[in-house]
């Protein structure tokens, strides 16, 4: 198999002229690669090919996709050691939110999208009440778009941006992926172990490049998955709008957790750090804020600073090394400062953390961090921090945490604690998210049967379920009138009065009879 080293120069022998975009590891700050910067005239040239490709692939069928599909199940295991030293080598995340929140997701959805593409996608026979096609077979029949382009983050290379390709080709489109320019290695070398599982040449392309190369990508494609920001969703979705073309948009986060005084503090001290500093913060769906019933605060917070305290941050060295890892995106470490500089400023106080990590080495990590008396004056409790913080408000009332918790333009996700799970349900369905956990945060991710996606500025359509199949192809309506039929039906030319005056009193007794109230 090729080298992470050898492949962008190999890179689906699609010529380019650009300038080459170096692959920082953000731990040590050593470059590890360097990827072409595609132009317009590559991802053009990418899609003539995929289009060319498309018709053999879904003439597999779902038994003959969801071979390769499955063989790629057994591919990422066998050769799970490299891709997870790929994705540490760009992203600077430890061992474990690589095999975690990458491997076991990407191994998952492999086999659920082999396994249920057959019966998201199956033919639909459809019963109507309408008296005119009595008699007649009616079908929903869902056809793969074509050309579907998937453009991703850099904070999950394997799960949010390679993830969505796995159900767009098991519903018989080509895909051309545009990783995120900061992460490119993972879906480069996964596109090569499914070339070695059988994928036809050109099912699967990687465009890579900057954010002019995913904006040629929508110009090309008949469907655009995108996951990012919610600033560059806005300008994909105006893009796509443009060309009438479906986008589906995974985007930004600012996810509440409400702690009621009734709520196990020790689970959810426990829930709040690890899915607060879980890849660093740099996770749509983190909790980056938390409301707690004033009953519990004292402990709730004393029980999480303690916790956070203890957690090891630095450059991964393999399993059990340290918890928190690098920040992946330059840009990133200043917002993460200025928000707890703002939220100083303002007059919260940090327990721990709240600073850099100056460890005189190249690399870029955040101490985890912990904020009180934070109010939604600041910016670490309105606009998406995306780092190792978490502050920690204190309520006099579930109201009060239902109004705080929905005053965001997100509306991501969302944690509810409390030993009263009926009361936990309820609050939950008052949230203005896409997805609520009771006792729980963030495992919704891994139910590939449950739909995953954003209310408000956080998204448009979902991933997973049948859904997240079905998006990738548009429905075709098909109605058979068997050959034994009138010659002609008895609503047609010419108009006589009797007829007419019958199909009017037909009506009626239709749709008319009884009282209303
Ligand atoms: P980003 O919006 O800066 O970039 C995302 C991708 O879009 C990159 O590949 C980039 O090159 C590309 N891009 C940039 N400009 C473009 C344009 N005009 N047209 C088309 N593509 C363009 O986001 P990011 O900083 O890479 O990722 C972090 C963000 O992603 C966070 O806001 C995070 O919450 C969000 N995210 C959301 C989910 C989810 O499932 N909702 C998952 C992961 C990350």
């Amino acid at each position: 198999m090729a080298t992470v080293e050898q492949l962008p120069q190999t890179h689906n022998g699609v010529a380019h002229a650009g300038e080459e975009i170096p692959v920082e590891n953000p731990a040590t700050g050593q470059t590890v690669g360097t990827v072409p910067d595609l132009g317009a005239a590559a991802v053009a040239e990418m899609a003539r090919r995929a289009r060319a490709a498309q018709p053999a692939w879904e003439a597999y069928g779902f038994d003959g996709r969801g071979r390769i599909l499955s063989r790629a199940q057994k591919w990422l295991m066998d050769n799970s050691a490299q891709v997870i030293e790929t994705i540490i080598s760009e992203t600077g995340k430890t061992f474990e939110d690589a095999s975690l929140a990458e491997i076991s997701y990407a191994g998952n959805a492999f086999g659920f999208w082999a396994k249920n593409a057959p019966e998201y996608l199956a033919d639909e026979r459809v019963k109507s009440g309408q008296l005119l096609v009595k008699g007649k077979k009616l079908v929903l029949r869902y056809r793969p778009l074509g050309l579907i382009g998937v453009i991703g983050p850099w904070n999950y290379p394997l799960t949010n941006s390679f993830g969505d390709c796995i159900p767009a080709l098991a519903a018989g489109n080509s895909v051309i992926l545009k990783p995120s320019e900061v992460t490119p290695l993972t879906s480069l070398l996964m596109a090569e172990g499914l070339r070695e599982c059988g994928l036809p040449d050109d099912v699967l392309q990687i465009a890579t490049g900057r954010g002019a190369t995913g904006a040629a990508l929508v110009e090309e494609v008949d469907m655009i998955m995108f996951t990012g920001s919610t600033r560059t969703g806005r300008k994909v979705a105006e893009a796509a709008a443009r060309r009438l073309i479906p986008a589906s948009l995974e985007l930004g986060g600012k996810d509440p957790m409400i702690v009621l005084s009734d709520a196990d503090l020790e689970r959810a001290a426990n829930f709040a750090t690890y899915y607060a500093m879980q890849n660093a913060g740099q996770t749509c769906i983190s909790i980056e804020r938390v409301y707690v019933e004033e009953p519990a605060y004292e402990e709730f917070v004393a029980k999480v600073s303690d916790k956070v305290r203890a957690l090891r941050v630095g450059a991964p060295q393999g399993p059990g090394s340290v918890e928190v890892g690098a920040i992946t995106f330059p840009p990133q470490l200043e917002t993460i400062e200025a928000h707890v500089a703002d939220a100083v400023d303002k007059g919260a106080r940090v327990l721990t953390g709240g600073h850099a990590v100056q460890s005189g080495g190249a690399g870029r990590f955040y101490e985890p961090t912990v904020l009180v008396d934070v109010d939604h004056t600041m910016k670490c409790m309105t606009e998406e921090t995306f780092g190792p913080t978490l502050p920690i408000m204190k309520v006099s009332d579930a109201e009060e945490a239902v109004r705080l918790a929905n005053d965001s333009p997100y509306g991501l996700g969302a944690s509810v604690f409390s030993r009263d799970t009926a009361r936990g349900e309820q609050i939950a369905r008052r949230l203005e998210v896409g997805a609520a956990n009771v006792n729980d945060a963030m495992i919704n991710y891994t139910v590939l049967e449950l739909p995953m996606g954003g209310a408000k500025a956080s998204g448009l359509g979902s991933r997973h379920g049948a859904g997240g199949i079905r998006k990738y192809c548009s429905q075709q309506a098909i109605v058979i009138t068997p050959k034994l039929a009138l010659k002609r039906e008895p609503h047609m030319y010419p108009y006589r009065r009797r007829t007419s005056r019958m199909l009017a009193g037909l009506f009626k007794l239709l749709y008319g009879r009884g009282d209303r109230d």
